[in-house]
């Protein structure tokens, strides 16, 4: 069973995402008028759109360590994280480990999809087209191949329980303006090619990943949710040709592939498939140094 909402006192939960609860102040009505949020990560697991029976034990918290060792290395780059000394809200220390005292922004309906290598719906794209979101690429490319330069291949971010859907660059300007679709581009861009270089050093390459961008009310544009999680990103061993041996959900997908159909409600993932998913969350947090 799917564990229940947890109770957060002097916090009062407003929504679900995926895979994290989100909650103003009590007192506060709702985001919109909201000065902080907390941002407190679950250990649900998705893979294609379904939330997975059962959930991975301490993945919430790994992947809150794993936002936080970014957002503290890519510090140049605006974020939504609170400062510890910004007071407000006290943060219990029971769900401390697994959340983000964040302030609200107003996000984009942009998913700011970055790939370095062809993958997953990337390489189903790029064989069907040629092109990934409307970036032409070289012919002759294989799945897992590196690409000439990291591509910036937006989705729309559906509504919650719809599919997020693959989009262009110039269709991003429809939903946000020019300006703004130029801000998120480079900013991730920029992002994952800096993260990548870091991570390459510590033996991980980052073969994907997605942000979610939001605007303060300042007007300024920062990175929200979570950042080069190992549930928005695709990290790979690069010390090993396997690209199997992924330190991401990959594992989970890759059961999933092999035993589903796609058809109704996925299957309970066994418990050998739940322990190896832990266990690779957490040595990626060893390799990092998170
Ligand atoms: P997924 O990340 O799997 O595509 P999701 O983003 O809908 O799905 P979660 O990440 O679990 O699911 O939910 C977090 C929610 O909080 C998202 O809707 C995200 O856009 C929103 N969010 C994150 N940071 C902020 C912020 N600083 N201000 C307002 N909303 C935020
Ligand atoms: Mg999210």
């Amino acid at each position: 069973m799917t564990a229940a909402v947890p109770v957060v006192p002097g916090w009062r939960h407003v929504s679900s995402g995926k895979v994290r609860e989100l909650y103003v102040p009590s007192g506060t009505d709702d985001v919109a008028s909201a000065t902080e949020l907390l941002l407190v990560a679950s250990d649900r697991v998705s893979a294609y759109d379904f939330a997975l029976e059962p959930p991975i034990p301490g993945k919430g918290e790994l992947l809150t360590r794993l936002s936080r060792f970014w957002f503290d290395r890519l510090s140049d780059v605006p974020n939504h994280i609170l400062p510890a000394t910004s007071g407000g809200t006290p943060v219990p220390a029971e769900v401390a480990p697994r959340s983000m005292h964040v302030m609200p922004l107003a996000m984009f309906p942009v998913e700011c999809v970055v790939r370095g290598y062809l993958v997953g719906s990337g390489w189903a794209e790029y064989q069907e087209s040629g092109s990934v979101c409307g970036v032409a690429l070289p012919a002759g490319l294989a799945n897992g191949d590196r690409l000439p330069e990291p591509i910036y291949t937006p989705a729309y971010k559906a509504p919650q329980g719809e599919h997020d859907e693959n989009i262009s660059f110039e269709q991003t300007v429809e939903l946000v303006g020019r300006d703004d679709a130029e801000v998120l581009r480079d900013l991730s861009l920029r992002v994952y090619s800096e993260a990548a270089a870091i991570a390459l050093e510590h033996g991980v390459v980052i073969a994907d990943t997605k942000f979610e961008f939001g605007r303060d009310a300042d007007g300024v544009v920062r990175i929200a949710d979570e950042v080069l999680t190992s549930d928005s990103s695709r990290y790979w061993d690069a010390r090993s040709g396997n690209r199997t041996e992924s330190f991401d959900k990959q594992i989970v997908r890759d059961w999933l592939s092999a035993n589903w159909d796609r058809q109704g409600t996925p299957p309970v993932l066994p418990d050998t498939i739940v322990e190896r998913t832990a266990a690779r969350y957490r040595e990626l947090i060893e390799r990092l140094g998170a």
